[in-house]
This record gives C-alpha cells, sequence and structure tokens, in this order.
C-alpha cells in the first residue's frame, strides 16, 4: 500500500508573545517596528514543529496574518479594519450579524504580497511547502463593499481575476501548493454552481503549482461547535464535490471528523487527492495516533491510499499551542501506523 501522507490545512495557533492567542483575530502584542522579526520567528518555530512531527507538506502556520482573510485583502484593496459594520454572513448559520471590514476603494494587485514569507518558508525547510489564501466567494461574503453597484458574484470574479495574479506568481516562485479556502461551498451551493466555481477556477488560471481547495464547515470555536451540535443536514458536500470532481483542482479538503457526514461522499471525488480531515479543531483533547489511525483506515473505504493526504478537518489557530503540537503529532503518527512504519 502507498504511504499515507500527512499535512494540516493551515492555521496554527500565535505564539503568546506575538498575538493574544487562542483567538481567530488576537491583537498583535509586538509594536510595529518588532512584527516582521516576530512573524519570521514564528513562521521558524511551526516549520521546525512541523518537520519534527514528521508532516509532507509544510505551511507558515499564517503567522503573518491576524485572520485567514485580512491581512491578505487590505493589500489588494483600501479596507477599514478600524470602523467595522455589521452585515449578514455565511447564510447566517452562525449569528445573525458579523463585524466586517469595509471596502472603501478599488481592488489593484501592484505586485506579490506573500513571495517573501513563500521565500523565507523555503529557506527553513527542504519538504514541499503550502501556501494558503482566502477564496473569492468567502472573500465576498466577509466584506462590506462600500463602493456598491456590484453583485457578491461581480465582487467575487473582480477579486478573483487579482488573486490569480498572486497564485501565479507564487506558483512561479516555487510554492509546491496552493491552497484557496472556500467554508462558504458548504453554504450557498446554488451559488457555488452559479458562480463559485468559475470564480475558482478564473484564480487557479495557468498556474502548474498543485491546485488545493479546503472547504469546511467552520473553525472550532463555541459558535460554530453550537450549529454543529444541533445540524442535521450535512448533504452539503453531495453538491459540491462532484462539480470539484470535474473541474481543475488536484487537491481537496474535507472536513471529516467533526462533521456528521457519510463518509462515503468522499467517493465522489475520484481521481482527486483528498486531504481527509482526522483530527477535531473544536477540542483541546489531543486524539491518540491509534484513533487517527482508525479515521484513516475508515476513509480509506472511499478514497485510495495514493491519493489519501490525512489532515486536520480545518485550522488549529483557536487552540492552544500544546494541542496543536499534539494533534500535528498524534496525525503523522496515526498515518505512519496506517502504512505500516509504526508498530501498533
Ligand atoms: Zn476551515
Amino acid at each position: 500500500m502507498s504511504r499515507i501522507r500527512a499535512s494540516i490545512v493551515g492555521s496554527l495557533p500565535k505564539p503568546s508573545w506575538l498575538a493574544e492567542p487562542e483567538k481567530l483575530r488576537g491583537a498583535w502584542r509586538l509594536p510595529p517596528e518588532l512584527l516582521a522579526e516576530g512573524t519570521d520567528d514564528a513562521v521558524k518555530l511551526w516549520a521546525d514543529e512541523q518537520e519534527r512531527a514528521s508532516l509532507d507538506v509544510i505551511t507558515d502556520g499564517e503567522q503573518r496574518r491576524r485572520h485567514y482573510i485580512w491581512g491578505f485583502i487590505e493589500s489588494l484593496m483600501k479596507v477599514d479594519f478600524d470602523q467595522l459594520g455589521l452585515r449578514k454572513s455565511r447564510g447566517q448559520r452562525y449569528v445573525q450579524q458579523t463585524p466586517a471590514p469595509r471596502v472603501l476603494g478599488e481592488m489593484q494587485w501592484s505586485g506579490p504580497v506573500l513571495i517573501e514569507g513563500l521565500r523565507f518558508l523555503k529557506s527553513r525547510t527542504n519538504r514541499p511547502v503550502k501556501i494558503t489564501l482566502p477564496g473569492p466567494m468567502t472573500v465576498a461574503d466577509s466584506i462590506i463593499d462600500e463602493i456598491g453597484g456590484r453583485s457578491d458574484a461581480e465582487f467575487a470574479m473582480a477579486y478573483a481575476k487579482l488573486l490569480n495574479k498572486e497564485v501565479r506568481a507564487l506558483s512561479e516562485a516555487g510554492a509546491d501548493v496552493i491552497q484557496i479556502d472556500e467554508p462558504c461551498f458548504n453554504i450557498y451551493l446554488d451559488e457555488v454552481a452559479e458562480w463559485g466555481m468559475e470564480a475558482l477556477e478564473l484564480a487557479f488560471a495557468g498556474v502548474t503549482a498543485k491546485r488545493a481547495v479546503h472547504i469546511c464547515y467552520g473553525y472550532g470555536v463555541p459558535q460554530v461547535l453550537a450549529w454543529k451540535s444541533a445540524n442535521k443536514d450535512w448533504n452539503q458536500y453531495h453538491h459540491t464535490l462532484p462539480l470539484l470532481a470535474k473541474s481543475t483542482i488536484d487537491q481537496v479538503s474535507v472536513e471529516c471528523t467533526a462533521s456528521g457526514i457519510n463518509l462515503e461522499v468522499l467517493e465522489l471525488l475520484k481521481g482527486k487527492e483528498v486531504m481527509v480531515g482526522v483530527i477535531d479543531v473544536g477540542t483541546e483533547d489531543i486524539e491518540t495516533p491509534d484513533t487517527v489511525a482508525k479515521r484513516i483506515e475508515a476513509a480509506l473505504k472511499f478514497v485510495p491510499p495514493e491519493h489519501m493526504i490525512a489532515c486536520t478537518d480545518c485550522g488549529l489557530v483557536p487552540r492552544s499551542r500544546h494541542a496543536a503540537v499534539g494533534k500535528m503529532h498524534a496525525l503523522a503518527q496515526g498515518a505512519a501506523l496506517v502504512s505500516g512504519s509504526l508498530k501498533r
């Protein structure tokens, strides 16, 4: 059997000297003049820890941004993060209104945003590296467009065109995997078919790096966990995965552990690599390698081993450092148990 690979979705907790820990948008604790040095050190720390855990693909843990959407979009457009507005977001699944930054100026791409960060990460590891970026539908759902006069679809297409320039630049600079995060693909099912897939393909046009998309049911934070425990309809992937199966996307990240999905749905991704979520990111409890191995084995009924990448359900940013480190090691060890390179 092929060896089972392992990697994380993307984000990791910020060290408490860098930002308020265990928060999605924790404020920086370093003054602006020390932030670059601090984020470099945090990236080193997490790259080393991922290597120590023997993960196959290394990320920067999203240490350079306060939030997975904030921290990138302001480089493409004038955005006000100080005077947040309120909007309905994520189909009001988790909360009625969400604080959202206001877009005040037209978008433009004036050169690579994340390329220095990519070069730094590559200088710290010889393993393949992955860069993660917020997807067009999810960005459109997360901002207040004060320019106005355009639909979410039009905003998303305009953003996707600029995102494509960034993705191409990162691919040319040696990013091995580029992942676009689209949690909204599990919410706006009609829109995914109408324009979401088109925007995603536009973002990846002409890109030679591995093309990945992460689709989950949200971070492991209290409002999301409350929704998950009450939710009865877990059919969303049945709508989106067949569209992805026909697309140019190479890898799809699916939340399998903390969601209530039937793993059979993974069969819809036949031919694609699947990042199978085998680590629950909504709890501080660290899985045993044996638990992880059992979850991988359950998914192996529907995904061939050569296409399987054992993964976290979502980002680990809201967890403690202790839990994140433990979960990464359990992830890699669980994959090693299944591959037969570790003894049970
Ligand atoms: Zn996620």
